[in-house]
């Protein structure tokens, strides 16, 4: 898959989840030269990267929703993974799009698990674990799945609704064009092998496909039949389902909320947490990082503007609307601030099941005010001012 926006990819010098510079994937001869030879990261939109060694730009967004989708017969899928989006070595995300009657086939994933959570429409999907327990699941919008590596699974929209979602994998360079497709395998293997193993006749799979088929166009299936009905008997902690927006918040501020499900509220999640973020126009999310946890930020709605700070003097700023996608590796320092004059809604994902994070104000609060009088030259009455708790979100 090619992203439509060419310059999206030409980043020059991206900074790897590990913190080393990285060359891009793209062709140096296509990236712009700066007098000094090195290559500089173009402006996508609007005034989005500020850092003070231009030549180690910290390219941090992926505009997800414009790139090149996979279509087949019943939807298509846009994806961002490393390899168009170099910094996101992490988590490689998604969105994908079925028909009314479409459905995603039965696959696996060798190289990483999937979250998902559901934007809009209803839709089926089935699993199977290794130990041989399966369901049949129904979702809604607001409710997430969470597929762990290797559970063969399905999705199949029902009603007469399409059905979109966005997808996060816990690891950067997996991609929707290396799954493992039920048939794809089926037409590669000889017919009689088929035949013995199912102990049917081998002339059964002349009408079968030639190849992959991915997202297949079928008939609708109405929200009150039969086959829309779950059959779940992986309760508790086997469950690969959660319906998010269904619980209360874990953070509730003036200026926003935060839903999140990480292994402690979604056992299933072993390896992600993830989550979704509300914030009020002018609200800012604190500045904060992740010990443990790179981040994947997809905007459903609304606009966002985002800091991170790379250490060694290198802050970058960008500005995200819907569809775009802003990667936050382990351990660098950031913030988001909603920018537009609705509220926005950011879909989170991190690749660890334990949430965990540090912020600013929590951080100031519990330092004792002669070390930061020290610290920043100031006298201590200053900090007397500063706010005796962690803020996370500041109302604008
Ligand atoms: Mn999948
Ligand atoms: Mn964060």
């Amino acid at each position: 898959m090619k992203p439509t926006n060419r310059r999206d990819v030409l980043a020059g010098l991206a900074i790897s989840a590990g913190g080393m510079l990285a060359a891009s994937s793209a062709s140096a001869s296509d990236a712009p030269a700066s007098a000094a030879g090195h290559r500089v990261s173009p402006a996508i939109d609007g005034p989005m990267l500020t850092s003070h060694k231009p030549e180690e730009s910290i390219l941090f967004k992926y505009s997800m929703d414009a790139a090149e989708p996979k279509v087949t017969s019943g939807g298509w899928a846009r994806e961002a993974t490393a390899h168009q989006f170099p910094i996101s070595q992490g988590i490689a995300g998604v969105h994908m799009y079925l028909n009314p009657g479409a459905s995603r086939e039965l696959h696996w994933h060798a190289i990483a698990a999937e979250w998902a959570y559901v934007l809009d429409g209803r839709c089926q999907t089935t699993v199977i674990d290794p130990q041989g327990r399966s369901e049949v699941l129904n979702f809604a919008p607001g409710d997430l799945w969470f597929f762990p590596r290797g559970h063969g699974h399905s999705i199949q929209t029902i009603g007469t609704e399409p059905c979109h979602f966005i997808l996060a994998f816990d690891n950067g360079h997996f991609s929707e064009n290396g799954t493992f497709s039920i048939t794809d395998w089926l037409s590669l293997v000889d017919p009689q092998m088929l035949a013995q193993n199912l102990g049917v006749a081998a002339s059964t799979f002349a009408g079968f496909p030639k190849g992959e088929t991915y997202i297949m166009q079928g008939r609708v299936i109405p929200l009150d039949s039969p086959a829309a009905r779950e059959v779940n008997d992986n309760v508790g902690p086997n469950t690969h389902r959660y319906c998010l927006m269904a619980q209360r918040p874990v953070r509730e501020f003036p200026g926003g909320t935060v839903h999140l499900a990480s292994a402690r509220e979604f056992p299933m999640s072993s390896t992600m947490t993830g989550g979704v973020m509300k914030l009020k126009p002018g609200a800012l999310r604190e500045l904060h990082w992740h010990p443990n946890a790179n981040e994947w930020q997809y905007v459903a709605r609304g606009r966002t503007r985002v800091t991170l700070f790379g250490s060694d003097g290198r802050l970058a700023m960008s500005d995200f609307g819907p569809g775009d996608v802003a990667y936050i590796p382990r351990g660098y320092g950031h913030s988001v601030q909603s920018i537009g004059d609705e509220e926005s809604e950011i879909v989170l994902s991190f690749d660890s099941g334990e949430y965990q994070e540090i912020s600013l104000s929590q951080w100031l609060s519990t330092t004792p005010r002669h070390l930061l009088a020290n610290n920043f030259g100031v006298e201590e009455e200053v900090f007397a001012r500063f706010p005796k708790s962690q803020v996370y979100i500041a109302a604008g």
